[in-house]
């Protein structure tokens, strides 16, 4: 297969092209066009020529095609879901029951809500004031490769429904179903050049777009690191900056043990660990630690990894290889750090012959675990839990803060007061209290601190996509 930009409508074919390869098997999947500055130029020019009368649309109007993208989806869920799955390694039973539902739901959510942005009225006794929302113009859309296909579409939904125009980037290791939305929102009769979809490496394609004069706002998902970079880059821009997580997952003595290992291990484990809101250090009082730990143990061993086609595998192969040996060098670092290795490790798992090649790592669980080590402050991005024992509240929130980022955060007691009081003292922008991580798509979804800026979903994503005006009429 060969995937070529889409600009203003039409296939554009690469001056140059990398291969997207099957994480789990290591085959070539599709020939990719790498852009640079030249394929950047056009597709913002095609948005910038496209954003008058995609702006000047009536609402209900843009909703229709906007819903149309949604059916679209809806209609291919299986196809788009094996694209996905073959180019990621996520496995099947996310991306076929949960990730590309939820991608139509984004545009069905945006659909309705671009019909019912409204405004604020503050009168005076002299004046009154009140707001209109315009679009801002040319977004740029970037995104990772974990979980491409639904975080581009939470960003395309909104971006679109609310009258701008995009440069959608995908990550370089993830474009396959990039470049099926983009085909998918011109059979919905979202007209050329409205969204356009730049492929190619970060450096090449991605810093000339966020350096581009012609974009307004810029929501990017991704790593801290390239967020750092973007925010230098960029200039006076809008900015949603959804980055890196090392979030905690608190366990107090009291917790309803059974659902919190449940939640435990799915929030590590689940999407093969990369996960931007990963529980990754789970903190567990002390009281409750042996035994925690040894049933979390329990669990994380009868974790089938292995063919991500398979409905039963809930850990497939790691994005890449590079990836791969970033995830095993701290499996390698734990121990030499002071950490037990309480199951996982180096060790090849049982795979299937036809996912031999894969790039598989096992379920890996640390206890004994120091926040201060390396292997609970940095961002693994993999199957890797660190245990860490904590005395009391107040130890639980000190270590719980005690890190660089602030995406998510979780909280297991049966003390309503405690949780109420652990809930508003955790850095982060998200607090789930005895609850796993649940989409809401109106919650503000983002971080704090080094997990980033801004908030996305419902009306929060006026933040970056729309741009307030205040009219003040004398009376
Ligand atoms: P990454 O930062 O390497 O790349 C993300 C995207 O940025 C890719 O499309 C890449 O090509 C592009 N890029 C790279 N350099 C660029 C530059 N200089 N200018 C413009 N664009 C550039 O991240 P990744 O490895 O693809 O993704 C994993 C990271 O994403 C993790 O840190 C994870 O936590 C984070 N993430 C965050 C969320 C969230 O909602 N907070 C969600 C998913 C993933």
């Amino acid at each position: 297969m060969r995937i070529d930009h889409l600009i203003d409508g039409r296939q554009v074919p690469g001056r140059d092209y990398f291969q997207s390869l099957n994480p789990a098997t290591q085959e070539v999947l599709a020939e990719v066009a790498a852009g640079g500055e030249a394929e950047v130029n056009a597709a913002v020019a095609a948005a910038k020529a496209a954003f008058p009368k995609w702006a000047a649309l009536p609402a209900p109007q843009r909703a229709r095609l906007v819903r149309k993208l949604g059916d679209l989806i809806a209609a291919q869920v299986p196809e788009i879901a094996r694209m996905e799955t073959d180019d990621t390694g996520q496995v099947i039973a996310q991306t076929g029951k949960q990730l590309v539902p939820r991608a139509a739901d984004n545009f069905y959510y945006f659909a309705e809500m671009c019909t019912r942005v409204d405004g604020h009225t503050y009168p005076t006794e002299t004046h009154l004031n009140y707001t209109l929302f315009h679009p801002v113009g040319v977004c740029a859309l970037i995104s990772p490769w974990n979980v491409p296909f639904m975080t581009s579409t939470w960003k395309v939904a909104p971006c679109l429904a609310f009258g701008n125009t995009a440069v959608l980037k995908m990550s370089e290791l993830s474009p396959l179903t990039a470049a099926r939305l983009g085909a998918l929102a011109l059979e919905a009769g979202i007209p050329p050049g409205v969204l356009n979809v730049v492929h190619g490496y970060g450096k090449d394609a991605g810093e000339p777009l966020v350096r581009h004069p012609d974009v307004r706002a810029i929501s990017f998902t991704g790593s801290t690191a390239t967020g750092n970079r973007i925010v230098k880059e960029a200039g006076l821009k809008k900015f949603s900056m959804e980055l890196g997580g090392k979030s905690p997952f608190v366990v107090f003595e009291d917790a309803a043990l059974d659902r919190a290992l449940d939640a435990a291990v799915f929030m590590i484990f689940s999407n093969n660990g990369e996960r931007c809101t990963a529980g990754s250090r789970i903190l567990v009082q002390k009281s409750i630690y042996a035994e925690f730990a040894k049933r979390f143990v329990e669990r994380a061993t009868r974790i089938t990894v292995g063919d991500p086609l398979d409905e039963k595998t809930l850990i497939g192969p790691m994005i890449s290889q590079a990836h791969l040996a970033k995830v095993r060098s701290y499996i390698e670092l734990g121990p030499r750090e002071g950490a037990t290795l309480l199951c996982g490790g180096l060790g090849a798992p049982d795979l299937p012959e036809r996912v031999g090649k894969g790039n598989y790592v096992l379920p890996t669980v640390f206890g004994d675990v120091d926040n201060r080590m390396k292997i609970a402050q940095d961002e693994i991005f993999g199957p890797v839990a660190c245990l860490i024992p904590f005395e009391d509240e107040a130890d639980a929130i000190r270590i719980a803060n005690d890190i660089a980022y602030g995406l998510s955060s979780y909280v297991w007691t049966e003390n309503i007061g405690r949780a109420h009081r652990v809930a508003a003292a955790v850095e982060a922008g998200m607090c789930f209290v005895n609850s796993q991580n649940v989409r809401d798509l109106r919650q503000p979804f983002g971080g704090t601190k080094a997990s980033g800026t801004g908030r996305e979903g419902g009306t929060w994503s006026y933040e970056v996509f729309l741009e307030p005006k205040n009219v003040a009429v004398s009376l």
